[in-house]
């Protein structure tokens, strides 16, 4: 899904997604629909996206390895400015520091490609930590039991003796 600068007329374009053809399915795993509100403005050659998506990531627990879904509502502002090649609006001194609190995309067309921004949103929303729960125990270093399910007594024996984890490796 492309959109052309000159569809972006006043008061600005709002769009709608519900497909999910586009979702970077190879990089985050989903259940369920997905669903995005876009909505453009535009100032003759800039473009403000102000965004809304909603999905369910997969993910799997880096503490118990357990997959686990997560509910993702993310918001998310962009600017578009379209400069064609050796445009002296390069030179103009606002492009040369954009502003920082927003995310700016330069163009050498005047069109944005949807799709690809909202598989950069998704991609850019996968947490760095997964984490079932917070209250997840994760595994057991020792024996590897996923302690949200099941108890173990290697701590106990830890404590006795350091020389217990070895042992119990040794019967495996
Ligand atoms: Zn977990
Ligand atoms: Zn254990």
């Amino acid at each position: 899904m492309k959109i052309r600068f000159d569809a972006i007329v006043e008061p600005g374009l709002t769009v709608q997604v519900t497909d999910s053809q586009w979702f970077p399915e190879a990089d985050c795993g989903r259940v369920g629909p997905v669903q995005a509100n876009l909505s453009f403005t535009r100032q003759e050659r800039r473009v403000f996206l102000e965004g809304r998506l909603q999905y369910t990531g997969c993910f799997e627990c880096d503490s118990c390895l357990e997959p686990y879904s997560e509910e993702q509502d993310l918001f998310f502002t962009i600017e578009f400015d379209y400069l064609a090649a050796n445009d002296p609006y390069w030179l103009a001194e606002e492009h040369q520091c954009p502003q920082a609190e927003m995310d700016v995309e330069v163009l050498s067309e005047p069109e944005i490609d949807v799709y690809s921004i909202l598989a950069q949103q998704v991609i850019l929303s996968i947490p760095a930590k997964r984490r079932c729960s917070e209250s997840c125990r994760g595994l057991c270093p020792s024996c590897g039991k996923n302690l949200n399910n099941e108890s173990c007594l290697c701590r106990n024996r830890e404590a006795n003796s350091p020389f217990q984890v070895l042992a119990q490796l040794k019967v495996k």
